[in-house]
């Protein structure tokens, strides 16, 4: 098991609903070393990559991306979820279906922040069923900007997002994929890498 897996099986919490809890340690309480792990450990792996932006989406992307932006030494812009506000065309704007949640969001972000010129890793705390990351590479694209990789830290293999998004052709990096998660015994199962 890597170090987040380890941290998973030891702090991670399993909810009915395919829910896995992990607030004591990466989106709620943080743990800053871990995350700081987690920022090394995207570097490496996005080696060579020409990226000079990451993009995530409030509000529990923002604690993993900022420190690993910090490896990348580039900024993060994170997508916002807007009710209803005026966009005049200022924004792009992609429509997410939240997991948690079960609602749905416009996402938005400011045309000035994301332009052709920029070369986007995408970072996320959790995929699911990436209905998060398919809005979040639309922003991308309808920037006129190229996804350069996508970082997650949590994924969860028995659902579909992995799949669509590798299906997609994207290089899509989770830090640790649970294949079986069981909420009865709490027990969690990972995907050998
Ligand atoms: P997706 O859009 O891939 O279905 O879900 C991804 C988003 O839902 C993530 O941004 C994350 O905030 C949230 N999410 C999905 N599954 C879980 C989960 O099991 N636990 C937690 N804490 N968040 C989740």
């Amino acid at each position: 098991m890597n170090f987040l897996e380890e941290r998973i099986a030891k702090d991670g919490i399993v909810k009915e609903g395919n829910v896995l809890k992990v607030d004591s340690f990466l989106n709620h309480q943080m743990d800053i070393e871990l995350l700081n792990e987690i920022g090394k450990e995207l570097k490496k792996r996005f080696e060579g990559k020409p990226i000079n932006k990451i993009l995530t989406i409030e509000a529990s992307g923002i604690g993993i991306a900022c420190v690993a932006a910090q490896y990348f030494g580039v900024p993060v812009v994170f997508a916002k979820k807007a009710k209803s506000i005026n966009l005049e065309g200022e924004m792009y704007v992609a429509e997410v279906e939240s997991f948690t949640h079960k609602c749905k969001n416009q996402v938005i972000v400011a045309k000035k922040f994301l332009g052709e010129d920029d070369h986007v890793l995408i970072i996320d705390d959790f995929l699911a069923n990436g209905c998060a990351l398919q809005g979040l590479i639309q922003i991308v694209q309808s920037a006129g900007a190229s996804v350069e990789g996508i970082g997650i830290a949590v994924e969860k293999g028995f659902q579909s997002g992995g799949r669509i998004i590798r299906n997609l052709g994207y290089q899509l990096e989770s830090l640790a994929i649970v294949e079986s998660m069981d909420s009865e015994n709490g027990t969690i199962y990972f995907r050998e890498q």
